[in-house]
Protein backbone atom coordinates (compact mmCIF):
# COMPACT_ATOMS: atom_id res chain seq x y z
CA UNK A 1 0.00 0.00 0.00
CA UNK A 2 1.09 3.27 -0.48
CA UNK A 3 0.01 6.94 0.28
CA UNK A 4 2.07 8.02 -2.97
CA UNK A 5 0.62 9.56 -5.93
CA UNK A 6 2.15 10.78 -9.32
CA UNK A 7 1.80 13.68 -10.37
CA UNK A 8 0.77 13.44 -14.19
CA UNK A 9 2.52 16.78 -15.12
CA UNK A 10 6.02 16.32 -14.03
CA UNK A 11 5.96 12.14 -13.18
CA UNK A 12 7.16 12.71 -9.97
CA UNK A 13 5.87 11.25 -6.52
CA UNK A 14 4.67 12.67 -3.37
CA UNK A 15 2.57 11.91 -0.41
CA UNK A 16 -1.15 12.49 -1.55
CA UNK A 17 -1.90 14.79 1.12
CA UNK A 18 0.32 17.52 -1.16
CA UNK A 19 -1.53 16.26 -4.20
CA UNK A 20 -4.79 18.32 -5.86
CA UNK A 21 -7.10 15.44 -7.57
CA UNK A 22 -8.76 16.43 -10.63
CA UNK A 23 -11.61 14.64 -11.70
CA UNK A 24 -12.52 14.27 -15.39
CA UNK A 25 -16.68 14.45 -16.28
CA UNK A 26 -17.63 11.02 -17.50
CA UNK A 27 -14.38 8.86 -15.83
CA UNK A 28 -13.46 7.14 -12.83
CA UNK A 29 -10.25 8.11 -13.31
CA UNK A 30 -8.39 10.91 -11.16
CA UNK A 31 -5.52 12.29 -12.01
CA UNK A 32 -3.33 13.83 -9.19
CA UNK A 33 -0.73 16.82 -9.49
CA UNK A 34 1.89 18.04 -7.12
CA UNK A 35 1.88 21.55 -5.29
CA UNK A 36 4.43 22.64 -8.02
CA UNK A 37 2.35 21.87 -11.26
CA UNK A 38 -1.05 22.52 -9.66
CA UNK A 39 -0.89 26.25 -10.96
CA UNK A 40 0.14 25.50 -14.10
CA UNK A 41 -2.19 22.23 -15.18
CA UNK A 42 -5.04 24.82 -13.80
CA UNK A 43 -3.79 27.92 -16.62
CA UNK A 44 -3.54 24.93 -19.62
CA UNK A 45 -7.19 24.22 -18.43
CA UNK A 46 -8.59 26.85 -18.25
CA UNK A 47 -7.22 27.70 -22.28
CA UNK A 48 -9.40 24.20 -23.54
CA UNK A 49 -12.54 24.58 -24.44
CA UNK A 50 -13.42 21.62 -22.75
CA UNK A 51 -12.34 22.79 -19.14
CA UNK A 52 -15.75 22.57 -17.95
CA UNK A 53 -15.52 18.96 -18.17
CA UNK A 54 -12.82 18.87 -15.40
CA UNK A 55 -13.42 19.35 -10.91
CA UNK A 56 -10.56 20.11 -9.21
CA UNK A 57 -10.74 18.34 -5.86
CA UNK A 58 -8.99 19.98 -2.42
CA UNK A 59 -5.70 19.12 -2.00
CA UNK A 60 -5.02 16.17 -0.11
CA UNK A 61 -8.72 14.61 -0.22
CA UNK A 62 -9.03 10.82 -1.61
CA UNK A 63 -12.07 9.57 -2.18
CA UNK A 64 -10.98 5.94 -1.01
CA UNK A 65 -10.99 5.48 2.73
CA UNK A 66 -7.35 5.29 3.61
CA UNK A 67 -5.70 5.38 6.81
ZN1 LIG B 1 4.15 17.80 -10.51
Amino acid sequence: MTEKKMCMYCAHWYHFSVMTPLYEQGKTYIEYYCERCTPAVKDNLMKLPYWSLYTWGNKGSDNKSST
